[in-house]
C-alpha cells in the first residue's frame, strides 16, 4: 500500500480500522472460529470506533465515505479475521439496495440505525435452486391491501441470524422474468419470518450463514423498495457492482494478513543452520506473494474509486477486481501455509484459518466463473458499440 496515494481521510479510516482489528479482532479470532458464534464484542467495538456507517451518506447518519472507505476498512478487518471482515461488509451489501433504490422516506426510516450500528442488515437474493442464476428465484411476494405477503425460502443469508433487517428479493410479477423481481425490506419480527438452518462452514465461521423461511410473511406495502414493483433485480445487480470490491478488499486483507505471518515465521524458523527466509527459494515466494497482493489492491482501489466517482459500467471493473483479488487470496494463503511447513497444516498457528477463510471469496457475490462472464460480456459489448 502506498499511503501517499491515499487521502488524509482514507488514511484516518485505515488507522481507526486497524486499531479495532489488532486490539479487538485478532485476539479473539481463533475463539470465534472454533465456537462458530457471532462476536458481539467486536460489533460493539466497531460501533464505538464510529465505523458502522462508513459507506452510508451523511444525510442519513453515515460517514459518507462511499465504496473506497468501505474497502479500506474491510481490508484492515480481514487482515486480522476474514469472518469479521465479512460480518461487517454484509451490512453494506444489505443496505446498498436502500441507498440505491429506496425512497427518501425509506432511507430516513432504515439507514440511520444501520449507520449507528444499532441495527444489522442482511441480503436475501440466493435460493437453494437459484444461485448463479439468481433471476430464477421462486420466492413470491403478493400485494394484499396494504401489505405484501411473502412465501418462499432464502438460502445462504450471511448475518441473517443476527440482523434486525433483511433485504429480500422476491417475484412480484411472475410473467416478467427478472423484470418481475422486487426488493422488500423485511424486519425480523414480521409475522411468518423465521431463521432456519445454520450452515456449518469451512471458513468465516464467526458470521452466521442461515436459511430464511418466509411462510405467509406479512410486511407493510411501503417496505417495497422504491415504491414500485419490478426494480429489484436491477437494484440487486447495482448493489453487487458496489459490494464486489468489498469482497475483493476482504481477499486483499486476508492475503496481506497471511503474508505478514509468513514473513514473521520464515524469519524465525531455522533449518540447515539459518532462517528459512535466507533461502532464495523462500524469498522468491515472498516476493511473488507481495507483488500479487499489491497488484490486486490497486485494482480494488481503482474499482472502488470508479464507483464513488459515478463512472459508467463499473460492473466490469468491479468483477475484475473481485476475480483477481480473490484468486490472489487463495494462492497467497495456500503458499503461506506451505511456508509454515507441517506447522501450517495444524492449528498451532493461525495461518490455516486464512486459507479456509479465503476460499469463500471466490464463491459468494457471484462465483469467479460468473465474474469472467460479466467481464467478457462487458468487453464484447464495448467492442461492438465502438465498432472496433
Ligand atoms: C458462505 C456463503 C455465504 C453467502 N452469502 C450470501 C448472502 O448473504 N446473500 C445471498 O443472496 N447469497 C449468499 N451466498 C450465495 C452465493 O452467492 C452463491 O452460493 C453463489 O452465487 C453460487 O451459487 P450456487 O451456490 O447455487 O452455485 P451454482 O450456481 O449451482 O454453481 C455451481 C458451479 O457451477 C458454476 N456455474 C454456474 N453457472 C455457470 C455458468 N453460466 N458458466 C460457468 N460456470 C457456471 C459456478 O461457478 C460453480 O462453480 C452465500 C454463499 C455462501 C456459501
Amino acid at each position: 500500500m502506498v499511503k501517499e496515494l491515499l487521502t488524509p481521510k482514507n488514511q484516518e479510516y485505515i488507522e481507526r480500522a486497524r486499531a479495532v482489528a489488532e486490539n479487538v479482532m485478532r485476539p479473539v479470532a481463533a475463539k470465534y472460529d472454533v465456537e462458530q458464534t457471532y462476536p458481539w464484542e467486536v460489533q460493539r467495538a466497531i460501533r464505538e470506533a464510529g465505523l458502522s456507517g462508513v459507506w452510508i451518506p451523511e444525510e442519513y447518519g453515515g460517514e459518507g465515505g462511499g465504496v473506497m472507505d468501505l474497502c479500506l476498512v474491510v481490508e484492515q478487518f480481514s487482515r486480522a479475521c476474514g469472518g469479521m471482515g465479512v460480518g461487517y461488509a454484509v451490512n453494506a451489501l444489505g443496505s446498498f439496495p436502500i441507498i440505491l433504490g429506496g425512497t427518501e422516506d425509506q432511507k430516513k426510516r432504515w439507514l440511520p440505525d444501520i449507520a449507528s450500528g444499532e441495527k444489522l442488515i442482511s441480503f436475501g437474493l440466493s435460493e437453494k435452486d437459484a444461485g448463479s442464476d439468481a433471476g430464477g428465484m421462486t420466492t413470491r411476494a403478493e400485494r394484499q391491501g396494504d401489505e405484501y405477503v411473502i412465501n418462499g425460502e432464502k438460502k445462504w443469508n450471511t448475518g441473517g441470524a443476527v440482523a434486525s433487517l433483511n433485504t429480500i428479493f422476491a417475484v412480484t410479477e411472475p410473467d416478467r422474468g427478472a423484470r418481475g423481481i422486487s426488493g422488500i425490506v423485511v424486519e425480523k419480527d414480521a409475522p411468518g419470518y423465521r431463521v432456519g438452518k445454520h450452515e456449518d462452514k469451512m471458513g468465516i465461521r464467526c458470521v452466521p450463514v442461515v436459511e430464511i423461511h418466509l411462510d405467509e410473511c406479512r410486511v407493510p406495502a411501503d417496505n417495497l423498495l422504491g415504491g414500485s414493483e419490478g426494480r429489484g433485480f436491477k437494484h440487486a445487480m447495482m448493489t453487487l457492482d458496489r459490494a464486489r470490491p468489498g469482497v475483493a478488499a476482504q481477499a486483499v486483507g486476508l492475503a496481506q494478513g497471511a503474508l505478514d505471518l509468513a514473513i514473521e515465521y520464515t524469519g524465525k524458523r531455522k533449518q540447515f543452520g539459518q532462517s528459512i527466509s535466507a533461502f532464495q527459494g523462500i524469498q522468491w515466494m515472498l516476493a511473488d506473494m507481495g507483488t500479487q497482493i499489491e497488484a490486486a489492491r490497486q485494482l480494488v482501489y481503482t474499482a472502488a474509486r470508479a464507483a464513488d466517482a459515478g463512472a459508467k459500467n463499473i460492473s466490469k471493473l468491479s468483477a475484475m477486481c473481485k476475480l483477481m483479488a480473490t484468486d490472489v487470496a487463495m494462492k497467497v494463503t495456500t503458499d503461506a501455509v506451505q511456508l509454515f511447513g507441517g506447522y501450517g497444516f495444524v492449528k498451532d498457528y493461525p495461518i490455516e484459518k486464512y486459507m479456509r477463510d479465503a476460499k469463500i471469496t471466490q464463491i459468494y457475490e457471484g462465483t469467479n466463473q460468473i465474474q469472467r462472464l460479466v467481464i467478457a460480456r462487458s468487453m464484447l459489448r464495448e467492442a461492438a458499440s465502438s465498432g472496433d
